[in-house]
């Protein structure tokens, strides 16, 4: 490998090792972009980060946001060459966000700033990873077949309850070398969501309705992933293999990494940030994603403080953190008015752990046994000790989710979504004497329904008045924006009534079923 390695363009380029310890060699970022999960199944984490001075953060201020990206890949030595990854950061991060600043800042009182990651093509803040690691995988899927160390190409298979399905879709649409195919549960997506997902264009992507829940259309998926014979008659039959473009690939985490980076720049610039001062952090966490980039973006030197790990009535992190025991053995599933970070494994921990241990594989490997035998996994002393230095964590009730959109609206004129309520809250709730930033994760159009039942003071769960509930959720929007005075609602949200519905195909959800879909897509 180090041989193949020296081969490109980058010799001195940053490798990949893995959170189990099962890989024998670290691999380059191209190769842990296009592998997804590691072998043995592990995750991907960057052998050395680099380290970034103030000046160097303040420097990013001066440049565009794809500047900015470009500069980060460059700085962890991606195997790929400068011009290219400026030209792949430029595809990313250009017309196809609403706003030029791509994540611009708005300040609500002293001291509480909200980043807001929503101005991508589908309104909610995975367009960030997933603009940008399609153009990744590809390029990394090609630099790879022309050091003939891959000779096929790609389908990614995607399961979603949402959000992910559309981005993904956005993302990799069009790009060359890759097929998408999405499966939401039919009747389980809001309007919006159906909409968008339905209403996708671009010759390589496919979407089904899955006759089931997301949980059906999940373990499909990976029942499909499983089956190592449909696996060698895709590659034999149309030389394709399959992969999923989940939140645990490394190309997914690193995109968010950049944007507290830049914010801090941001900040600082804009005169609202003394220079060296610390910033505390606060995210609406599912997958651990999104917060652990925040970590990382820390460990490489920005002046960040507290990280506040913000949970909804899924409430697992903010007990683990509370408690280092990680239990989801007696947890029941709750149904909140967040619905992205409805989850109870929260994939991306492995890394955190991974990194406070000091890199001890040994330790990880027994605590995810633990967690897939007995639901349940405990950590040592020195572990807990060092995740309560550097996060806290906190639950917020559903009730107090939709509190918190009418408060922020009464306060300051401003209409924020479910997700970036229940950080809103715990920032409110927890912070210290930091100023803080915290995290907003989707524009409020993508969830109508729960911020009409917010500001109309309706339970969440309850039914809305039967004329709402009649709308489409682009009239339910419209009314809500009338209503508020809060007028912009984002161009690929507000047209999807009038936009052509392109798949109105709807699946069993058993293997063969998904197997028999994804076959003649390929055929196509
Ligand atoms: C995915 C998502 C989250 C959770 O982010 P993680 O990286 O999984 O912690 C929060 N809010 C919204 C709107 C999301 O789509």
């Amino acid at each position: 490998m180090a041989d193949k390695l020296n081969r490109t363009d980058n010799p001195g380029a940053n490798r990949y090792i893995d959170t189990r310890g099962a890989c024998a060699e670290p691999v380059p970022f191209t190769r842990a972009v296009v592998d997804g999960l590691a072998q043995g199944g592990g995750l991907y984490v960057p052998e050395e980060l680099p380290r970034l001075s103030l000046a160097d953060i303040e420097a990013l201020a001066e440049l565009p946001y794809a500047q900015r990206a470009a500069r980060a890949y460059e700085l962890f030595n991606v195997d790929l060459p400068d011009e290219r990854i400026a030209e792949l950061m430029g595809r990313s991060y250009g017309s196809n966000f609403d706003d030029e600043a791509i994540a611009p800042i708005v300040s609500l009182g002293e001291g509480t700033h909200v980043l807001e990651l929503w101005h991508g093509p589908t309104s909610a803040f995975k367009d960030m990873a997933l603009q940008c690691l399609p153009q990744f995988f590809s390029a990394s899927a090609r630099e790879l077949r022309e050091r003939g160390e891959l000779d096929h190409e790609f389908c990614i298979l995607v399961a979603t309850s949402g959000d992910t399905g559309k981005a993904a879709l956005e993302g990799f649409k069009g790009v060359e070398g890759v097929r998408i195919g999405v499966l939401f549960p039919d009747g389980g997506v809001s309007d919006i969501q159906r909409k968008q997902m339905v209403t996708t264009t671009g010759g390589n992507v496919q979407v089904w309705a899955v006759r089931g829940n997301f949980d059906d259309c999940q373990t499909g998926v990976k029942r499909v992933f499983g089956d190592e014979a449909f696996a060698a008659e895709l590659m034999e039959g149309c030389s394709v293999a399959l992969s999923s473009a989940n939140s645990i690939n490394w190309g997914r985490l690193m995109p968010q990494i950049v944007y507290y980076i830049s914010s801090y720049a941001e900040l600082v610039r804009a005169g609202k940030l003394e220079a060296g001062r610390l910033l505390d952090v606060c995210v609406p966490t599912g997958n651990f994603g999104n917060i652990l980039a925040a970590w990382y973006a820390k460990q490489m030197g920005t002046p960040i403080g507290t990280l506040l790990c913000a949970s909804n009535e899924n409430r697992v992190l903010a007990d683990f953190i509370g408690t280092g025991i990680y239990d989801i053995a007696e947890r029941g599933f709750v149904l909140t008015p967040s619905p992205s970070m409805d989850i109870l494994v929260s994939s991306n921990l492995e890394r955190q752990l991974f990194e406070l241990t000091g890199r001890d594989a040994g330790a990880i490997r027994g605590w995810m046994a633990d967690l897939s035998e007995k639901g349940r996994f405990e950590v040592d002393e020195a572990t807990l000790a060092k995740l309560q230095e550097g996060f806290k964590g906190g639950s917020v009730s559903n009730e107090e989710c939709l509190a918190t959109i009418k408060a922020v609206l009464d306060e300051h004129g401003y209409l924020i979504d479910p997700h970036t309520a229940v950080a809103y809250a715990i920032a409110q709730r927890q912070r210290g004497d930091n100023p803080v930033l915290v995290a907003s994760t989707a524009h409020w159009a993508k969830f109508g329904d729960n911020v009409y039942r917010a500001l109309h003071g309706i339970a969440p769960g309850a039914p809305l008045p039967e004329d709402v509930a009649a709308l489409t959720g682009c009239e339910l929007n419209a009314l809500i924006a009338r209503e508020t005075g809060q007028g912009f609602i984002p161009a690929g949200l507000a047209q999807l009534d009038e936009l052509p519905v392109r798949f109105t195909e709807v699946i069993d959800r058993d293997e063969a079923a998904i197997e028999a879909a994804v076959e003649e897509m390929l055929r196509r």
